[in-house]
């Protein structure tokens, strides 16, 4: 086998940021100090943006690839990232490095079928595309006649070669990333999150479209048990996978939901509850400079979220609430938050403060009317005053 001449590198491919105009570099530079955010504590790396891609090369040999590879895809704005060995040269080294490459991929005892697709950037190449992928085909199949064999429908390894100006490119992985917009393009916003399946969704899915958040945490101990604080915390820390730091600001709202329990008609307790929550939130989110609210809240899944009991909620704060789950199915939400690793925390059994003082039957079509009857004589703003100096501030 040759020398190697070879470089490993990591690619990492935009998506949508490629379609910005004039403000494209500051995207791109927000995504790559996202990616060395990330990447901070495995190690030095050089993150490099040329040609709408990202090159990720580990500066010594310590770090575990897999895990870069898994981290850089789980920043938004990544469409996929491959290992790539990346190389200068004549056709002659392209087949031979791209034969010693099919080289790692073989398995002692099975035939594989594979196929090559290639890709030129450099059309001065003495070759065209199928050219360069049946020249290098058959050489890959001359190397290992008994451990692979072509089979271009459904290979189970496809060998990707790319011609370019002032490289070659061989790989033969591609993880799939989240696409999206880097966090901190999006401005930003005050997620309601709560220990459920939705919110953490909820959150993650702003947080794809660039949103940077802060999190509020309404806690009515010992109604609900500090485990559910705990409970919410470790899912504000599984977010910041996605959405980078995060300060949880955990309101202390016993008090306030004892208050509306003696107050209000119990069929109207969920609301009130609720509108308390956003008006409280609001705050937060002026002393934060958010400039929205985020729920996880999705139509007519509960009685609170039907749409008459919605817009009542929405009537207390005059800023948007941005509900991105209000369209899905709470199956789709679900797979969701599996696939993001949220969903195991979620389903752990502690009550949230909604479930302590729900009523059997909450009204489902409350109108304004019956909203402003359920606070009538309560000192609205006393209450958001006094829980909102009862916030406890975690960084995390
Ligand atoms: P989730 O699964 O997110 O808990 P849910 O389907 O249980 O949602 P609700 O309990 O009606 O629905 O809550 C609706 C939304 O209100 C939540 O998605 C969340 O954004 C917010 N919320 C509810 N309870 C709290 C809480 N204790 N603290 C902060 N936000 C809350
Ligand atoms: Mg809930």
């Amino acid at each position: 086998m040759p020398a190697t001449r070879h470089e490993l590198v990591i690619l990492a491919r935009m998506g949508e940021i490629t379609l910005k105009g004039l403000n494209r570099g500051a995207f791109e530079r927000r995504l790559v100090s996202n990616i060395s955010r990330r990447l901070k504590l495995l190690g030095s790396f050089s993150i490099a943006c040329r040609q709408s891609r990202l090159w990720i090369e580990p500066q010594a040999d310590q770090a575990d690839l897999e895990d870069v590879m898994r981290r850089v895809a789980d920043v938004f704005g990544i469409v996929s990232v491959s290992p790539v060995w990346r190389f200068k040269g004549n056709l002659d080294m392209l087949v031979e490095e791209a034969v010693a490459f099919a080289g790692t991929l073989l398995q002692p005892g099975r035939t594989l079928s594979f196929k090559v697709e290639s890709r030129r950037g450099n059309k001065q190449f003495p070759l065209t595309s199928p050219e360069i992928s049946s020249r290098v085909g058959g050489a890959v199949l001359r190397a290992y006649p008994e451990q692979l064999r072509v089979d271009v429908h459904q290979p189970d390894i496809t060998l990707f070669i790319e011609v370019q100006h002032d490289y070659f490119l061989v790989y033969s992985r591609i993880i799939h990333g989240y696409r999206g917009l880097p966090v901190g393009t999006g401005g930003r916003g005050l997620l309601l999150l709560s220990g459920g399946i939705d919110s953490p969704v909820a959150g993650f899915m702003m947080a794809s479209r660039g949103m940077e958040l802060e999190a509020v945490y309404f806690h009515a101990f010992p109604y609900t048990s500090d485990l559910a604080k705990d409970k919410v915390l470790e899912l504000a820390e599984l977010l910041t996978a996605y959405t980078g730091r995060m300060t949880v600001h955990v309101v202390n709202f016993t008090d306030l939901q004892i208050t509306l329990r003696d107050h209000c008609p119990p069929d109207m307790l969920t609301i009130a509850s609720r509108r308390m929550m956003m008006r409280i939130a609001e705050g937060i989110a002026h002393n934060r400079d958010c400039k929205v609210l985020v729920t996880g809240e999705s139509l007519g899944q509960v009685a609170s979220q039907t749409l008459d009991a919605l817009c009542t909620t929405d009537r207390v704060v005059q800023m948007p609430v941005f509900r991105p789950l209000i369209g899905l199915d709470k199956n789709d939400t679900v797979d969701l938050a599996r696939r993001i690793g949220t969903y195991e925390t979620s389903i752990q059994p502690y009550e949230d403060c909604c479930t302590v003082f729900v009523a059997k039957h909450p009204r489902t079509h409350p109108s304004l009317e019956d909203a402003a009857a359920a606070e009538a004589g309560l000192d609205i703003a006393g209450l958001v005053a006094a829980a909102t100096q009862q916030i406890e501030v975690i960084s995390l």
